[in-house]
């Protein structure tokens, strides 16, 4: 079967065709600034190796979409001769709330509980609902299927996901931990059995999501039982621009002492913070370390902050699951730095945890970069969100 995976954003809809009997993308490409002037596609062949930039207005994601079926038929470019050979579309859905544990196939009912998330996630469920009705219409009859970000960490117990607030705002807001990256830490838990040659249900695992965004899960014999991101993705270790956890009281002092809004006070929190606001120079890892290379002794101070939070949280999730059998690194810092993941895991040889100088040299691949005499290890496994989101299309579809 082949299925078309999208990830709607508010002015972007990214896509790949997948074929799942061969496991390989077929197309994958982005269409940028939907609804504002200079609306463009490119779109990516993967099976001749060629790209096409197509320059075409777009005043809905449903025209985006219709662009996107445009350029996976079209006779040059495009890598299926018709659109019914698209067997289901599998779409990525930011927030499912508590109604959704799982991957599920959209109806009515899922739309109707789709909408009582919006308020959790107004930014990015508007434009995922968005892109799910473009496609319902623009392909009748062709399965859809919703993937959560926040699905993987429902089995969270209520002891790790309740905030201590009083409980009437839980009953009223539902205002909790959520989690997110929920589809990364799936893919490479499920990942890591594979590499381990256990069952999954037999391992404890530390899951280090570590991005521009970053989250730390604890994966106990398959099921995530805590994580770092809590009602929105402004939680956790420190990240590019956002603070990651933070003294509530801090908030509210800058927020008077300042004369900042509710809206100046989530920009400062969400895009002034994290190891940009701590450096002055960049979110980009790879700045930072330059940065840091030439003296800068702020951006060394970003990175050692955002190294340490990290180790904490590996620390708190191993409390949590009485041991672990793996660590995990993902991600674009987790996947390609070498130094980050040196350096969170320093010290931390009397639980068991010890990496191979050499090995964790090597990029671009799965790899276990255990010391020899580790007792847990150490695994950088590449994230793959998309193949996540077909392989749980083809189960559901697979069920119809
Ligand atoms: P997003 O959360 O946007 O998906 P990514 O997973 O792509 O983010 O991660 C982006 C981060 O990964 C950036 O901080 C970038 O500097 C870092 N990164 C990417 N490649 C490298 C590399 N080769 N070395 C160090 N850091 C890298």
């Amino acid at each position: 079967m082949k299925v078309l995976v999208i990830n709607a954003g508010s002015s972007s809809l990214k896509y790949q065709l997948i074929d799942m009997d061969t496991v390989t993308v077929l197309a994958k490409g982005l269409c940028e600034r939907i609804g504002i002037d200079g609306s463009n596609l490119q779109h990516k062949n993967l099976v001749k190796g060629i790209s096409e930039k197509i320059e075409s207005p777009m005043q809905s994601h449903a025209d985006g979409i219709k662009l996107v079926i445009e350029a996976l038929t079209d006779t040059e470019y495009g890598v299926i001769a018709s659109m019914d050979e698209i067997g289901a579309v599998g779409h990525r859905v930011v927030h499912g709330g508590e109604y959704f544990a799982d991957s599920y196939v959209i109806d009515g009912k899922v739309k109707e509980a789709l909408k009582m998330c919006i308020p959790l996630a107004p930014l990015h469920n508007p434009p995922n609902i968005t892109g799910i009705e473009a496609c319902e219409k623009l392909m009748p009859g062709v399965p859809q299927v919703a993937v959560f970000d926040t699905a993987f960490h429902q089995t969270m117990p209520k002891k790790a996901y309740m905030y201590a607030i009083p409980y009437e705002l839980y009953d009223k807001y539902k205002i909790r931990k959520y989690g997110f990256h929920g589809t990364s830490h799936k893919y490479v838990s499920q990942e890591a059995a594979k590499m381990l040659g256990k069952p999954i249900e037999e391992l404890r695992l530390i899951t280090c999501h570590l991005g521009n965004g970053s989250s730390i899960s604890a994966v106990k014999y398959g099921k995530c039982i805590d994580t770092s991101m809590g009602f929105t993705p402004l939680d956790g270790v420190v990240m590019g621009t956002r603070t990651g956890s933070i003294d509530p009281a801090a908030v509210t002092f800058i927020m008077r002492n300042e004369h900042l809004d509710v809206d100046g006070i989530d920009n400062l929190l969400n895009k002034q913070s994290g190891v940009f606001g701590i450096s002055g120079v960049s979110s980009d890892f790879r700045d930072l370390s330059a940065a840091s290379e030439s003296g800068n002794e702020h951006a060394q101070l970003a990175l050692d902050m955002f190294y340490y939070s990290v180790k904490k949280r590996i620390g708190s999730g191993v409390a949590a699951m009485g041991g672990v059998d793996a660590v995990v690194f993902t991600a674009g810092i987790g996947e390609n730095d070498g130094t980050a993941r040196a350096e969170i895991v320093d010290g931390l040889d009397y639980m068991g945890i010890k990496i191979d100088a050499e090995k964790n040299k090597l990029r671009g691949e799965a790899v276990d970069i255990s010391a020899p005499d580790a007792q847990v290890r150490t695994l950088v496994i590449p994230t793959n969100e998309e193949l996540m989101i077909a392989l749980d299309t083809v189960r559901l579809v697979s069920e119809l």
